[in-house]
C-alpha cells in the first residue's frame, strides 16, 4: 500500500516502481508480519533472510530471497561495546564505508531480478553517501545506468572524490544548489512521464521500499546480538537525515524485535525534533553542517511516520529526538576519542551527543548508537578534532586511488532532462 492509500502494489511492484502511482511512498500495511522461529545464525545475511521472508511470502522475489541476501549482506555489522550500557553499531563495513551500502546493494540485487525495460536509469540525489553506495551497487550491471546528483561544495572532499570515481555506467553531476534542490530535481524528472518512460527511470533514494526493508536486517541482528548477551531490550540512537534508517529501526520494533526505544539524532536541521515536540511538520530549507549527509530540511520519510502515527506525539513512549549543533559535534568527536578511544564520524557524533542527552534525561538500559559512516570519509573534520589522520579502510582506499570526474549541472528540471537524455543509447554523447 501507499502512504496516500491509493496504490495497492505488491512488494515486487513497489520495489520496481520506487514511488507509488498516487505520489505517496510505499509502506507495508500494519500490523507488520512477524518472523517465526529464530534465524539460522546471527550473521547479517541469515538474520536478513529470517526477518524479510514474511514480507516476501507469495512474491516472485521470495524465491530469490536467499540469493539476494547472500549477495547484498556479505559484510558484517558488529556492535562494539564502549561500556556495559553503551554500544556502537558499526554499519560502515561495506564497499563505500557507510550504512547505505546495505540498502543500495539489496535494491540492486532485487532490481536485477525484476524484469524491466532494456535500459533502466537509476536517478539518485545524494547528500554525500547515498550516491556512492548506489553507484557502487549498480556499477557494471548490464541494463542499468546511474545518474548521481550531489550539491556542489557541500560534500566532503573524499565523498566528492568517491562520487566521481566510478565511470562506466555511472554519470556524476555536481549541482549548483543544495541537497533539497537535488531532491526536487529528481522529483521533477519522475513527474515528467515522457522522460520517465524513455529513460526507464527508477529511484534509489531512501524513499524506495527496496532500500528501506533491508535496513531492518541489521537492526534485527543488533537487537538479537544484544539479547544473546543479556543486554536486551536496547535503545537505538540513530543519526537521522531523511529518516530512512530510523524508520527501518521503528519497523524492526513493530515486528516484535527486542528494541526498547528509538532516539533520532539530528544535526541543527531540526525539522524532526520539532515535529516530535509540537506534532507539526514544517519542512524548510536545509542548513549546511559538519554532518552533511544529514543536511535535510524536508525529510521525505516523515510522510511514512505520519502515515502510521498521524498524531506523532502519541509515539513519545518509544520515540524521541535530539538536535546537535556543529560545535557539539566537534566536542562529541573529541570526547568519544578521549573517553572511549574510539574515532567517530560527524554523523555518529550527533548520535553520541544524543545518547548522552538521553542518558541525562531518563533513559535507562543499554544504548546503542549507529555508527553510520567510517570517520575516514570526513578526514578534515575528524583530524581537526582528534589531532591525527584517520586511515581509510581498504575498500575506500581503492576507490580513492581511482581518477575522479563529475560534470556541472544547473539546478533546473530542463538541464537534468537534457543530461539524462544525452546519456541514453542514441542520445547525444556526453562530453
Ligand atoms: C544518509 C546518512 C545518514 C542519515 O540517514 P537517513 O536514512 O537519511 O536518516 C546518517 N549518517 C550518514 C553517514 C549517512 O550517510
Amino acid at each position: 500500500m501507499s502512504t496516500r492509500g491509493a496504490d495497492a502494489a505488491t512488494l515486487t511492484e513497489a520495489i520496481a516502481a520506487g514511488l507509488a502511482r498516487d505520489g505517496g511512498l510505499f509502506l507495508p500495511p500494519r500490523p507488520l508480519p512477524r518472523p517465526t522461529g529464530r534465524p539460522v545464525s546471527r550473521s547479517v545475511a541469515d538474520v536478513a533472510r529470517w526477518v524479510l521472508a514474511p514480507f516476501c511470502a507469495d512474491e516472485p522475489l521470495g524465491r530469490e530471497l536467499d540469493a539476494i541476501c547472500a549477495e547484498s549482506f556479505d559484510c558484517d555489522a558488529p556492535t562494539r561495546w564502549l561500556a556495559d550500557d553503551l554500544g556502537l553499531l558499526e554499519l560502515f563495513h561495506g564497499p563505500t564505508a557507510a550504512f547505505k551500502d546495505f540498502g543500495a546493494r539489496f535494491l540492486a540485487a532485487c532490481l536485477a531480478r525484476i524484469a524491466g525495460p532494456a535500459t533502466r536509469t537509476v536517478l539518485v540525489a545524494t547528500s554525500g553517501d547515498t550516491g556512492a553506495a548506489v553507484a557502487a551497487a549498480f556499477h557494471g550491471r548490464a541494463g542499468f545506468r546511474v545518474v548521481v546528483l550531489y550539491p556542489d561544495g557541500l560534500v566532503s572532499p573524499r565523498q566528492a572524490q568517491q562520487l566521481g570515481s566510478f565511470g562506466g555506467n555511472v554519470a556524476t553531476y555536481r549541482v549548483a544548489g543544495s541537497f533539497d534542490d537535488c531532491q526536487r530535481l529528481v522529483k521533477s524528472a519522475f513527474a515528467d512521464a515522457g522522460l520517465r518512460a524513455r529513460a526507464g527511470l527508477t529511484s534509489a533514494n531512501s524513499i524506495s521500499l527496496g532500500r528501506l526493508l533491508p535496513q531492518i536486517a541489521y537492526w534485527a541482528k543488533a537487537a538479537l546480538d544484544a539479547e544473546a548477551q543479556g543486554r536486551a531490550p536496547v535503545t537505538f540512537v540513530v543519526p537521522t537525515g531523511n529518516l530512512g534508517n530510523a524508520f527501518a529501526c521503528l519497523m524492526a520494533r513493530e515486528m516484535g524485535l527486542p528494541i526498547a526505544r528509538v532516539v533520532l539524532a539530528t544535526n541543527c536541521n531540526h525539522t524532526l525534533t520539532e515535529l516530535l515536540a509540537t506534532g507539526r511538520y514544517e519542512p524548510r530549507a536545509s542548513i549546511a553542517t559538519l554532518a552533511n549527509a544529514m543536511d535535510v530540511g524536508a525529510p521525505s520519510n516523515a510522510e511514512r511516520l505520519l502515515a502510521w502515527w498521524p498524531d506523532v506525539r502519541a509515539t513519545s513512549a518509544f520515540l524521541s529526538a535530539h538536535s546537535t549543533h556543529d560545535e557539539d559535534i566537534e566536542v562529541a568527536i573529541r570526547n568519544a576519542h578521549a573517553e572511549h578511544g574510539v574515532v567517530i564520524c560527524p554523523h555518529t557524533a550527533c548520535g553520541y551527543d544524543a545518547a548522552l542527552a538521553a542518558r541525562g534525561r531518563r533513559e535507562r538500559g543499554p544504548l546503542v548508537i549507529a555508527a553510520t559512516a567510517h570517520p575516514a570519509k570526513f578526514e578534515s573534520i575528524v583530524q581537526r578534532c582528534i589531532g591525527r589522520a584517520v586511515e581509510p579502510p581498504p575498500a575506500l582506499e581503492v576507490m580513492l586511488a581511482r581518477p575522479s570526474s563529475s560534470l556541472p549541472l544547473a539546478s533546473d528540471a530542463g538541464s537534468l532532462a537534457r543530461a539524462i537524455a544525452a546519456g541514453l543509447p542514441g542520445g547525444a554523447d556526453r562530453a
